[in-house]
């Protein structure tokens, strides 16, 4: 079986981090994702740049480029984030060519983190970007992995406008909107364009308790929203295990059919991965 991770960073994270001596090179941190990868018999992953370029963050451009120095393509994608404070037009020239040479699989855009609604008019630009080459847009919803994000940007419930003014935009909210899950299960229920990866509900490993929780929940999207087309396999590693994520998804109990459309066949749908 082929497992799609659509929900991957190589960024370097100070809290789980904090024990590294040095910070480990990009190639390392590649490195160390394809091995993670093999041992959960993950086939495919998105890996998603930041909303900001640091020594822990690369930027979009190296992402592409340390992918495509590895020729792993067949195993790796990428999905550029995207900054509303501090974008230059240079930046919107190179995600249009991107898109228009199928070198990005899609644009994420980190609400909370950056301090702005996801129906802030200025986002308008992405939008019609992603609708004319028909990519999906990802949207950070839910608790954020930073004490100077203010989640009131980030609440599930602002993507309903996005998604009501811009129907042949395909949205995929990440996280779930944890822990807004009933909030982000309306929302994929309304609207028949958005989609949802449960990537990220936990730190490290999931506890007993929290695997009976989330699977609860989880569960409860799937009866709710009446299909299990909505609902896309992500971890957010490193921040959460990987070999703990995959556990959890066999604990879901779920048919083959949904197992499926959760595991890989609604992320190469919306994503085109072609494997
Ligand atoms: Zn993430």
């Amino acid at each position: 079986m082929s497992i799609i991770d659509c929900h991957i960073h190589l960024n370097i994270y100070d809290k789980i981090n904090k024990t590294e001596e040095k910070i480990p090179s990009l190639q390392e941190r590649l490195d160390a994702l394809l091995e993670t990868m093999e041992n959960n018999n993950i086939s495919y992953s998105l890996l998603l740049s930041s909303y900001k370029v640091d020594v822990n963050r690369p930027s979009t451009a190296q992402v592409i480029d340390i992918v495509d120095k590895n020729n792993s393509k067949d195993k790796l994608g990428v999905v550029a984030g995207f900054t509303i404070d501090n974008h230059t037009q240079e930046d919107l020239k190179n995600y249009r060519q991107w898109l228009k040479d199928d070198i990005i699989k899609g644009i994420k855009l980190y609400c909370g983190y950056e301090h702005h609604y996801p129906y802030d008019e200025r986002y308008q630009i992405i939008y019609d970007m992603c609708i004319e080459f028909g990519c999906p847009l990802m949207i950070h919803t839910g608790d954020a992995f930073s004490h100077r994000a203010k989640i009131k940007y980030s609440h599930p419930l602002n993507v309903d406008d996005v998604a009501v003014d811009n129907p042949e935009l395909k949205i995929v909210m990440c996280h779930i909107g944890n822990p807004w899950i009933t909030d982000c299960q309306e929302i994929l229920y309304k609207n028949k364009n958005v989609y949802a990866d449960i990537s990220g509900l936990i730190v490290g490993d999931f506890t007993l308790s929290g695997e009976i929780h989330y699977a609860n929940k989880i569960k409860e999207i799937l009866n709710y929203v009446d299909s299990p087309h909505h609902l896309l396999y992500g971890s957010d590693w490193p921040i959460s295990n990987m070999k703990s994520y995959t556990n959890f998804v066999q604990k879901l109990d779920l048919d083959k059919e949904s197992f499926d459309l959760l595991m890989f066949k609604n992320a190469k749908n919306i994503f085109k991965i072609f494997l």
